[in-house]
């Protein structure tokens, strides 16, 4: 099946990470980039994009005094083995409601030096904040659980201050917006919202979370180098990272940041994302063949699951789509629904997600 071309989307890239990323941040790369790739990351042309990344993030999330970002190798997941490592002193309680968040808490559980964690498992489609604990020095949980599209909000867990937030907000960063007042550590990669390459780990930390990493570091706990925290600090605070970073990822993330804050900053995301959500969303709910998957209140403004009527087959779907160069809209592989899974992210106008959905109008009207 041939889908019209003047109907179809600018750009076919709708994936959840690696997703899209601007055409002009490719150029800049392929241009002035070219200058830096292949250059020392102990020498100016590197560390000047690393202090790029680290004050224009600190603009475009409006950092309290004494937050400070640091970054690393390794993407978020690495982050989460690090936290466990550097940020949770004895025991964490996490809240857990699909893939990305459970692999954090089945993490902390696996580690011999930490209490069983306290997880609160939430239904996929849900959001999942943890419960206050006596003994609970970490609170855990994703801000935008990327494999169901549930968004949780950010708040501080009340009633138990003294204990660290540490926020995963690899899909939300740069396209949600976050008090990072109520965080300790909000951390991310840069393959979602912040249209660049993955490998690298990047996370706003609290004087308080700053303060916990240099009190785990003086203690007998052995802590491998590329996991520890206060290694990641030192280097940051010189713009450098422990060993070699990818500079590629360095170069579209540090545009990327500056982009958002010449557009308008969170707001100017927000604005987008929310607006490709209304859409989506409200096409599905209007639709008599597809249903928004999540809550209505826990709804991702950038990651859209939709859920198809038992006569459409989403996978088949898909792969028309696919065929026609709309990529990357199967749904997350565990949650083996009958569901397209939409990146809605900043760098995807909202008339790219209208459409799609005209795209997928005019599959279904031919499908059955
Ligand atoms: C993508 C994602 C991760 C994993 O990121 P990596 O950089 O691949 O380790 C973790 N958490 C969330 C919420 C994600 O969306």
């Amino acid at each position: 099946m041939q889908i019209p071309a003047d109907i179809k989307p600018a750009d076919g890239r709708f994936g959840c990470g690696p997703a899209r990323i601007r055409p002009a941040a490719l150029a800049s790369l392929a241009g002035p980039g070219a200058q830096v790739l292949g250059t020392s990351h102990r020498q100016a042309p590197v560390k000047d994009l690393v202090r790029r990344i680290r004050e224009g993030l600190a603009e475009l999330y409006r950092a309290p005094e004494g937050y400070e970002v640091a970054l690393g190798n390794g993407g978020s997941t690495l982050f989460w083995d690090a936290a466990i490592y550097s940020l949770v002193e004895q025991r964490s309680a996490h809240g857990s409601n699909g893939e990305f968040s459970s692999k954090f808490a089945a993490e902390a559980a696996r580690a011999p030096f930490l209490a069983d964690p306290v997880i609160a498992t939430a239904p996929v489609g849900s959001a999942a904040v943890p419960q206050p604990t006596a003994g609970v020095d970490a609170y855990a949980w994703a801000q935008n659980e990327t494999s169901t599209g549930a968004a949780t909000p950010v708040q501080r867990v009340a009633g138990d201050e003294g204990a660290l937030t540490l926020i995963d907000a690899t899909s939300a960063a740069g396209g949600i917006d976050a008090d990072l007042a109520q965080t300790d550590a909000y951390y991310f990669a840069p393959q979602k919202n912040f249209g660049s390459d993955g490998g690298l780990w990047v996370s706003f930390l609290s004087p308080a979370a700053i303060e916990r990493i240099g009190r785990i570091a003086a203690t007998d706990r052995w802590i491998p180098e590329i996991l520890s925290l206060q290694v990641a600090l030192d280097n940051s605070r010189k713009d450098q990272t422990l060993n070699t970073p990818a500079i590629a990822t360095l170069w579209l993330l540090a545009e990327q940041v500056d982009w958002l804050n010449t557009q308008g900053g969170m707001a100017f995301a927000t604005a987008r994302t929310q607006a490709s959500a209304a859409h989506l969303y409200g096409w599905a709910d209007a639709h008599e063949l597809a249903t928004p998957f999540v809550e209505q209140a826990f709804r991702s403004p950038v990651v859209g699951t939709i859920d198809f009527a038992e006569q459409v087959d989403a996978a088949a779907l898909a792969k028309t789509l696919r065929a026609n160069g709309i990529i990357d809209v199967e749904p997350y592989r565990k949650l083996g629904r009958n569901q397209l899974r939409i990146g809605m992210f900043t760098n995807v106008p909202t008339a790219d997600v209208e459409a799609l959905t005209a795209c997928i109008d005019y599959v279904l009207e031919r499908m059955a």
